[in-house]
């Protein structure tokens, strides 16, 4: 089983939006280029909710039906380790081995001398084809990268072989990811992590590192696009390397992960994956639910109200529903418009501080995080929201298309 060359992680909270979000990905095949749809689900995000892995296949199975959709689609259980991948093993064909929380646990010293003696060809000057400065990688390096990184990938051999075992080994895709952690892994990090990925017997076919720079949840990037541009291109070069020297699957590519909304890289994501004709993965689900907002927001009267009371409410517990997403959002507290003052607006100029279209002026990231971490209060609202959802259905469908095909895909693939 293999996933085709472009893929976009979608999905949403509340398992609504399946139809209208497909309708983006048909629009751009009708443009030219086809992208495979993975409808994504974390179990943090499962848990919120209260809904079960088999909810997201049965929202996906539906839409590809209503749609008749003919292409390749899968669902990935996003984020999993071993303590709750058992829960995604029936529903799932595309699975997210998640082994941040590893990276720094201790190997045996026999391991580590093992692996760093099986390096001793690229040890000295390591020369990637394509990248002009050779990577420098002395014992030193070479031992910190190890320690670091071989105990995690020996967890996600371990993940991987628990769903072997119960699916078989065709029967789904795989993503390695440790994107949830402070520091960026570097290209030559990536290349030593994917030969110890390649001696686990793992065929990843999708990996998700930490890149450099901010990318919080539901706004633009943050940070040195330059530099992102050049650690991307490298990481694209060591990928295509790494294929070669470690025997892994030729469609392996990079996934970005929290990658709706980081518009500000998406012309050197989509230069560099052209100008080497790579494939690539990126996950947006995150941003579905705030189309919802916004297209309740849009229909006015109680659902205006609705939209308002979520974001109250989002004000006075925003500890709580900040914590779990501390490390990618930014929200500066001054910036935040006081409950009073949002229950002055109408429909437009909610929409408008939400919608992300940069440079407008009504346009408030901070706002707008505030809200993306607030969907446990949609959620405890229960059949309040779901009604409304359905009651304004054609509505809110429209804006999460718009939001998915003309700021997302015609930014990505230059529709
Ligand atoms: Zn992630």
């Amino acid at each position: 089983m293999k996933i085709g060359k472009y893929s976009l992680g979608i999905g949403d909270r509340f398992g609504h939006q399946g139809e209208a979000q497909l309708r983006a990905i048909v629009k751009a095949a009708v443009a030219g280029v086809d992208i495979v749809p993975v409808w994504n689900k974390s179990n943090r995000e499962h848990s919120y909710i209260h809904s079960k892995p088999n909810d997201t296949r049965i929202e996906a199975d539906a839409a590809v039906k209503a749609l008749k959709f003919a292409g390749d689609y899968f669902v990935d259980a996003d984020h999993i380790n071993l303590s709750n991948v058992q829960g995604f093993i029936t529903a799932s064909d595309f699975f997210t081995l998640d082994v941040a929380s590893k990276i720094g646990t201790a190997s045996s010293d026999e391991q580590i001398a093992a692996f760093v003696s099986s390096c001793k060809k690229y040890s000295g000057i390591l020369n990637v084809p394509g990248i002009v400065h050779p990577f420098e990688v002395s014992d030193q390096l070479l031992n910190t990268i190890v320690r670091k990184f071989l105990a995690a990938i020996a967890e996600a051999g371990k993940i991987y072989n628990f769903i072997k075992e119960q699916k078989g080994a065709d029967h789904f895709i795989t993503e390695v990811s440790m994107d949830e952690v402070e520091t960026p892994q570097t290209p030559v990090e990536m290349f030593f992590i994917l030969k110890m990925i390649a001696e686990q017997g793992i065929p990843v076919q999708t990996i998700a590192p930490k890149f450099t720079g901010r990318f919080n949840k539901g706004v633009d990037y943050v940070g040195d696009v330059a530099q992102f541009s050049r650690e991307f291109e490298e990481d694209v070069l060591v990928i295509e390397y790494a294929i070669k020297e470690f025997g892994l699957p030729d469609n392996l590519k990079l996934s970005i992960h929290s990658g709706s909304d980081k518009f500000s890289i998406y012309p050197a994501i989509g230069r560099i994956i052209k100008k080497y004709d790579k494939g690539i993965h990126v996950k947006t689900a995150g941003t579905t639910w705030l189309e919802e907002v916004i297209g309740l927001a849009l229909a006015g009267g109680e659902a205006l109200e609705l939209a308002k009371d979520i974001y109250k409410s989002a004000l006075t517990r925003q500890d709580e529903l900040c914590a779990p997403y501390a490390d990618v959002i930014d929200i500066k507290q001054n910036e935040l418009p006081s409950a009073d003052e949002v229950d002055q607006w109408g429909s437009e100029k909610f929409a408008n501080t939400l919608r992300h279209i940069p440079g407008h002026p009504d346009y408030n990231p901070n706002f707008r995080q505030l809200i993306h971490v607030g969907y446990k209060i949609a959620a405890e609202s229960g059949v309040k929201y779901m009604g409304l959802l359905e009651k304004h259905h054609d509505l809110v469908g429209s804006c999460v298309e718009e939001n998915l095909f003309d700021r997302h895909l015609k930014r990505l693939f230059k529709l």
